[in-house]
């Protein structure tokens, strides 16, 4: 069977298993339109990302790239067959490139399972089934196919709580977030002094800036809000308790606020990220992660783990500094961007 033909088969029969048929199609590039009687060309990726964001992206890919690939071709040296030995190696290739343990065990279970089922799996096919089997992790994670800064239609003012320690890129990203919704055509509102609208002096209680802003937001019909919370690092009680206090008070002027709880990690301190996701989500609902500081770093592996791990969709990534550099996180083009 031509392996086009083959690839596009197995990946159907492992995303029949799935729940997203949205997901599916855009995997598979099925349900292409039908002109003149015949459906289009099927491709297994469709293009989702403008040439200039897919450019930011691969650049910003380029570090942890290079560092895997490096390590995984020396993982199959002198193989032409995954065996047990190659398998040890990927898994200590996948975890010293900050996926993660958890992760990396399960993908290597499925690679395991593969290579069981099918007797003879060659190690030039290693690429082609490890991208196959991350991007079977991402996808069983539900967070939509967002290519593009969009806000739901039914919350006006839409408020995003922002959450995560000093130095991992909360003001940055809110800059940017800011300044790509505004392009977006969305009126934004911020909490921080130096972005103008609402005044913050110096140790002014969050929670009553939060409030004053939601309220400045609500008076002059904003789209969205961000709300940026203390980076302090703190103990556990002592976060929730402030979260929850800056939560309540939100509700005050707008009961179902915050929409969306934003932790923002930074993707070069690896591990470190992880530890954060899990102080963070056991303090507070987060509802969406944003992963920053890409760009310079090889552990962008750290983004499979943690969508993995914790389940929770990672909304936006940094690839750089510029403003165009925060990206919204679209899987199809990260797994294609990273094995291309
Ligand atoms: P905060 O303390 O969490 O508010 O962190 P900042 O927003 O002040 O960011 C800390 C540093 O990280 C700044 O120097 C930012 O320019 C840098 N930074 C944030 N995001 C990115 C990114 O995606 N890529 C790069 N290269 N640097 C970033």
């Amino acid at each position: 069977m031509e392996e086009a033909t083959f690839l596009r088969r197995w990946l159907f029969v492992f995303l029949s298993s799935q729940k997203n048929t949205v997901q599916k199609s855009l995997f598979l590039g099925i349900e292409q339109p039908i002109i003149n009687n015949r459906p289009q060309t099927m491709s297994l990726f469709r293009k989702i990302f403008s040439k200039e964001k897919k450019e930011t992206l691969d650049k910003g890919l380029e570090k942890t790239k290079t560092s895997f690939f490096d390590k995984l071709s020396k993982a199959v040296a002198g193989k032409s067959k995954v065996d047990d030995d190659v398998l040890d190696n990927l898994e200590e290739v996948l975890v010293s490139s900050d996926v993660g343990v958890n992760t990396t065990l399960k993908i290597i279970e499925r690679i395991e399972a593969r290579v069981a089922k099918d007797k003879y799996v060659g190690t030039d096919e290693l690429n082609k089934i490890l991208r196959e089997e991350i991007a079977g992790l991402l996808s069983e994670i539900d967070s939509g196919n967002a290519s593009d800064f969009e806000l739901p239609l039914d919350k006006k003012p839409y408020v995003v709580m922002v959450v995560g320690v000093n130095g991992v890129g909360k003001t940055t990203t809110i800059g940017k977030m800011a300044y790509q919704f505004k392009k977006a055509g969305k009126s934004v509102v911020l909490d921080r002094a130096d972005v103008t609208i609402v005044k913050q002096s110096m140790g002014s209680d969050p929670a009553s800036v939060a409030f004053d802003t939601l309220k400045s937001a609500v008076s002059q019909n904003a789209d969205v809000v961000i709300i940026d919370t203390a980076g302090r690092l703190h103990n556990k009680v002592n976060l929730m308790n402030e979260l929850t206090k800056i939560k309540r008070v939100m509700q005050k002027v707008i009961p179902d606020a915050p929409h969306e709880v934003l932790l923002v990690l930074d993707g070069s301190t690896g591990q470190n990220a992880f530890e954060q996701a899990k102080q963070f989500t056991a303090a507070t609902e987060v509802t969406s992660l944003a992963v920053t500081k890409l760009d310079g770093t090889a552990k962008g592996g750290v983004v499979i783990g943690i969508s993995d791990q914790f389940q929770i969709p990672v909304k936006y990534i940094g690839v750089g500094e510029g403003m165009e550099d925060l990206q919204v996180f679209n899987k199809f083009e990260f797994v294609d961007s990273f094995f291309k």
